[in-house]
């Protein structure tokens, strides 16, 4: 499947369109999402659960259905969004990670 029919089968279930509306839906449903695959590592780590590969599969394809509808909100397809972060990438690690590359960089944007 290409970026941009996810983006567009996954944008087939948001309960509104208007701008402000995925925006905001998506932003807070990322925080909900990551928080959950963050509540299930707490729980690996100190409530005693399995690491449940699955569920977090779930959760990351969670994840992607908001990075989505903030996109759309933001006007912007997951194909340019993704490219313009490997551009970033690119410029900022040239020869792939690296501790100075990292703390050196000309441009600060995280
Ligand atoms: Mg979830």
């Amino acid at each position: 499947m290409e970026i941009n029919e996810y983006q567009r089968l996954a944008l087939r279930t948001a309960n509104s369109y208007e701008s402000w509306d995925l925006i905001i839906n998506g932003v807070l449903g990322l925080c909900g999402e990551t928080g959950e695959v963050a509540d299930h590592i707490k729980k690996c780590m100190f409530q005693g659960h399995e690491f449940d590969v699955e569920l977090l599969i779930q959760e990351l394809g969670d994840v992607c259905w908001y990075i989505a509808t903030l996109a759309k909100g933001l006007n912007v397809d997951l194909e340019t969004v993704m490219k313009m972060n490997i551009d970033k990438l690119k410029k900022r690690y040239p020869n792939g990670f690296s501790v100075e590359d990292s703390i050196y960089r000309p441009e600060v944007t995280d």
